[in-house]
């Protein structure tokens, strides 16, 4: 399999779904309403998953996908204006669309996890979108519990001209490429194979409940770091490892956290990016993120990201700090 049919409509619709998430934050700054587990959620959520899952269904018809968003929230009253902002927002994209259309492409995206699925999220980092910093439009391709493709769009991530938004994709075998949002020559990516601790960078959520910050304080001691931690919102992290621009990445639940487990949409594309980059993704114990068991990483505990160089000495670090506490 060499995915090629895959990998383009996955940069078509991704590169659709982040000129819509643009087009929200330019029009209305993103505002955005509170799902029932107190999340934010904006137009440009709705209308990306609209987007992605449409260009899926049409197709990969027999793919199941699994989207992060689910248009129930949007059948509550007081909502309605709302609902006619993202059907307006996907009409600009798709004019043909109908509101009924709309309404069933999000749902499109509640599929069951098979053999062979799509995960996506259509933005990961929604507090990012709102501040305006970091997000991403993320979509992977998993056969067998394991990512084959992934691509991220980042719109705000930095570029070395002083410009912002790039596509980050990887193919199983294929290696990982990034190029400009709005196209361009794709470069070849690959991690930054350095491993003297005082020259690294962590990189670590914005959120700081997203991740222990004790604990990856106390490792970054054990390991002599120097440098402040990089800070940025979502999927993006995962490029910012792939270019070689930060070392590692850890995900370590907070104890009031410790049996919530992570949602594939929130690192599958991310994981193929920073493999085929050259690095290594685990979780905190060592063991591959599995992808087959339903819409969260239910067999895993936390994350692990690094160039590969350093994987085994920062697994070794995260054992001994656990087994101090
Ligand atoms: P990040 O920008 O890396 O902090 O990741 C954003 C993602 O974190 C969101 O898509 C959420 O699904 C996820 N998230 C929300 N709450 C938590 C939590 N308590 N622990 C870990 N991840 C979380
Ligand atoms: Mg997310």
């Amino acid at each position: 399999m060499n995915y090629q049919a895959e990998k383009e409509l996955a940069l078509k619709i991704v590169k659709q779904a982040a000129k819509l998430c643009q087009r929200v934050q330019q029009t209305d700054g993103g505002k955005a309403v509170k799902k029932a587990d107190t999340s934010p959620v904006t137009v440009a959520d709705f209308g990306a998953q609209a987007i992605l899952c449409q260009g899926l269904m049409e197709a990969f018809p027999n793919d199941p996908v699994i989207g992060e968003e689910d248009a129930t929230l949007l059948q509550k009253s007081g909502l309605e204006g709302v609902r006619q902002q993202i059907i307006k927002q996907v009409q600009q994209s798709i004019p043909t669309a109908t509101p009924e259309n709309v309404i069933d492409w999000i749902n499109w995206g509640n599929g069951q996890v098979a053999q062979r699925y799509w995960t996506l999220d259509p933005i990961d980092g929604t507090k990012g979108f709102i501040r305006g910093d970091q997000y991403a439009v993320a979509l992977a391709l998993v056969e067998a519990g394991e990512v084959k493709l992934g691509v991220l769009a980042c719109p705000a991530f930095p570029r070395e001209d002083g410009s912002k938004g790039l596509i980050f994709l990887a193919i199983r075998g294929q290696g990982a490429i990034e190029m400009p949002l709005e196209g361009g020559t794709p470069e070849v990516m690959k991690v930054d194979p350095s491993s003297k601790f005082e020259q690294l960078y962590r990189i670590e959520s914005v959120e700081s409940v997203h991740s222990d910050r004790r604990v990856q304080t106390a490792i970054d001691r054990r390991l002599g770091l120097t440098y402040t931690a990089k800070q940025m919102d979502s999927l993006a992290k995962y490029g910012a490892i792939a270019k070689g621009e930060a070392h590692f990445y850890t995900r370590v639940p907070l104890p009031q956290f410790e049996g919530k487990k992570e949602n594939i949409w929130d690192h599958a594309a991310g994981v193929i990016i920073v493999e085929e980059a050259g690095g290594m993704v685990t979780d905190l114990e060592g063991k591959p993120l599995d992808f087959s068991l339903g819409t969260k990483l239910s067999n895993n505990h936390g994350v692990l990201a690094t160039n590969g160089v350093i994987h085994s000495q920062l697994l070794a670090a995260i054992q001994q700090e656990k087994s101090s506490f």
